[in-house]
């Protein structure tokens, strides 16, 4: 558990993460609409690099901890923290995570989906739209006045009613000026824990949903985190400012787009 403090943004604070924000969702939806057979992971994170640097930004996971990625682009059993490789080539069926992170001006925004490859099967495709709903499950509770475990316990509970469960070891997380800030924000756990919610607060919120059984064991590269079951697995993650209007996502298009 982390003893850091909370940081609150100030008005202009949170104008330049919705700037960051958005950024970080072109270049998802970006890399979302290069998936596709025969196209391979490194020739994705090369254009999300490029397309960051381009707008004056730095990608935030380059380098963070050693990692050689602009994104992490994660294939089918692989959950999250997949590096970007030549060797890497997608295929038909196969279901794409791509998180991405830009920091511009100070601030970090971080934001994340699981995309078809071509056509896949109908069960992988409703692991990712019940990934996507689990998501706007614990948004719902992302409000002033709440507490951080009652997003937790919203996105466990709807993925579980699915018969999917949810990742254990990795956690959202405040994002600011650092990319990782309190509070934790676990995707499991009764409601009612935790920090309580308040205007100024931003957190990335990132259910990880596995179709078999949550335990998930890292790679010896230290970085590829795989389903240990070998079962499929699905991400979706926004950038989320609390206001004192409700729950604001920063990672959303100039179109409003949110994948
Ligand atoms: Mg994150």
């Amino acid at each position: 558990m982390s003893m850091e403090l909370i940081t609150l943004k100030s008005p202009r604070e949170q104008d330049a993460m919705r700037k960051a924000g958005r950024l970080t969702a072109q270049a998802r939806a970006l890399a979302g609409r290069m998936v596709r057979p025969g196209v391979t992971t490194k020739e994705i994170d090369d254009a999300v690099r490029k397309f960051i640097r381009s707008h004056g930004a730095e990608p935030s996971f380059l380098n963070y901890g050693g990692f050689t990625g602009s994104a992490c682009i994660s294939v089918n059993e692989v959950v999250i923290h997949g590096i970007p490789s030549k060797k890497v080539v997608l295929k038909e069926g196969d279901i794409v995570s791509i998180d991405v992170g830009a920091y511009l001006d100070g601030f970090h925004g971080d934001c994340a989906a699981t995309y078809p490859c071509g056509e896949i099967s109908p069960e992988a495709r409703r692991l990712i739209d019940v990934t996507c709903q689990s998501f706007w499950e614990g948004f719902q509770n992302a409000r002033a006045g709440r507490r951080v475990s009652d997003i937790s316990h919203a996105v466990q509970a709807y993925v579980e009613q699915h018969g999917y469960s949810v990742v254990r070891e990795f956690v959202g997380h405040g994002v600011g000026a650092k990319l990782h800030e309190a509070p934790e924000v676990p995707n499991f756990g009764p409601a009612g824990h935790g920090a309580r919610l308040q205007p100024g607060m931003a957190i990335a919120v990132e259910p990880m949903v596995c179709a078999g059984d949550w335990r998930v064991k890292v790679l010896r590269d230290g970085w590829t985190t795989v389903s240990v079951d070998g079962s499929l697995a699905a991400h979706y993650e926004n950038t989320i400012l609390i206001t004192g209007d409700g729950p604001e996502i920063t990672t959303v298009t100039e179109d409003g787009a949110y994948v």
